[in-house]
């Protein structure tokens, strides 16, 4: 049986054809059957059993068909998201783009936290309730050029173009926070954990996917509901301006503790970014994003700390609290008195150098690492 995939129509109408094909044959086979041993009938009776098989093979070809024309179509039938393939097609399509120009890509990879419990406690059908009600909640976050598309599984991946990793990272955590804000009908909290990457240079898509993997198994090893970020490779315009101008880490500042000196050493990075995007043309647009996603780690990081120093006991936590709160309070004020290259620099200079890491990494921090071996 041939089909003509190109008409969208005439596939479904085909098929819902073919079943009720199929369902008229099984009422009359049940009615011959009942008839007894009569030879005219016996023969009836194996024309349309042989009938039947034919309308069975032609609705397995038609469904076969279908899936491919989803396939085609570029979605997926469960959740409406593009599909894997049209995601593959499209961001090696971007890729080349970006590659003649110099035009910021990025992609969120995330993933539901905890789903098999979700099927396990509810069953499938109100799992697959909860990845529709995802990513209606993902794509109400999204700009009209970013686009969702289901990589398998409970997986997604978010393909955001014109868009750096900071301007990527605001989004990740805003889809984070809106689908931790929904509570599903019977479900109830539902969270998600996000790994971001933006595209570098000649990268393949492969590894440009890979890193925003990676990012994602970090979240998730760090305890889940979280976004984390891919570092691990300079950001494109980063690196070399920030050299003029750079906060360089020093191994005698690590505690031994690698959640906290992972953590630190992506403030450096981060602060790095900041200043180069203060000092390059592409201010303020650029310098306040990464402002915001220096806060929003300087933030979790404290958060996390203070867990810690809990666990361990650190007799001093109230204190160390209360001096990172303020370190916070006055990142804020900087953040909203931006307003110039020439004033910006000096006052965010001083306090990464100089509150961040002069005043707190080192004298502050210190003073728990003898706490740490506990951990
Ligand atoms: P983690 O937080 O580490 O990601 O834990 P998890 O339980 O989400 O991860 P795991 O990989 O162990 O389980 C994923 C589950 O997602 C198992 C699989 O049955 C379920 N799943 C994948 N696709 C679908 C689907 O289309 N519908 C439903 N209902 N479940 C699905
Ligand atoms: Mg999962
Ligand atoms: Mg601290």
């Amino acid at each position: 049986m041939t089909l003509d995939a190109t008409n969208p129509l005439a596939l479904p109408a085909a098929f819902a054809l073919g079943l009720a094909a199929g369902a008229a044959l099984g009422h009359w086979i049940r009615r011959l059957r009942a008839a007894g041993p009569d030879p005219e009938l016996r023969r009836r009776l194996e024309d349309l059993t042989r009938a039947q098989a034919a309308s069975e093979l032609a609705n397995s070809e038609l469904r076969r068909a279908l899936d491919q024309m989803e396939q085609v179509a570029g979605t997926d039938p469960l959740t409406g998201a593009w599909n894997r393939r049209w995601f593959e097609d499209s961001a090696a399509q971007l890729i080349a783009l970006s590659g003649r120009g110099d035009a910021a890509l990025s992609l969120i990879m995330l993933d539901l936290d905890l789903f098999k419990h979700v099927n396990d406690t509810f069953g499938h059908g109100v799992g697959d309730e909860v990845l529709k009600s995802i990513t209606g909640t993902v794509r109400g976050q999204l700009r009209a050029s970013d686009a969702l598309a289901r990589w398998g599984g409970e997986e997604f991946v978010v393909l955001c173009p014109a868009t750096t990793l900071a301007g990527a990272t605001i989004l990740a955590e805003k889809i984070r926070k809106a689908v931790e804000a929904r509570s599903i009908p019977q479900v109830g909290m539902v969270t998600i954990s996000l790994g971001v990457a933006q595209h570098q240079g000649l990268e393949e898509l492969d590894a440009w996917v890979g890193r925003a993997d990676e990012a994602l198994y970090r979240a998730k090893e760090r305890g889940r509901n979280r976004t984390e970020a891919s570092l691990t490779a300079a950001e494109p315009h980063g690196e070399g301006e920030a050299s003029i101008l750079a906060l360089t880490w020093d191994p005698r500042l690590e505690c031994g503790h690698p959640e906290i000196d992972h953590q630190h050493q992506q403030l450096y990075s981060l602060s790095n970014s900041l200043l180069s995007a203060i000092t390059s043309g592409r201010y303020p647009e650029e310098a306040k994003l990464r402002m915001q996603l220096l806060i929003a780690h300087v933030a979790q990081h404290f958060h996390d700390e203070e867990a810690i120093l809990a666990r361990v006991g650190h007799p001093d936590l109230p204190a160390h609290a209360q001096e990172h709160n303020r370190l916070v309070a006055k990142a804020k004020i900087l953040q909203q008195e931006m307003g110039g290259v020439s004033t910006d620099l000096p006052a965010i200079l001083g306090f990464l150098a100089l509150d961040l890491v002069k005043g707190h990494i080192m004298v502050w921090d210190r003073r728990f690492f003898g706490d740490l071996a506990q951990d």
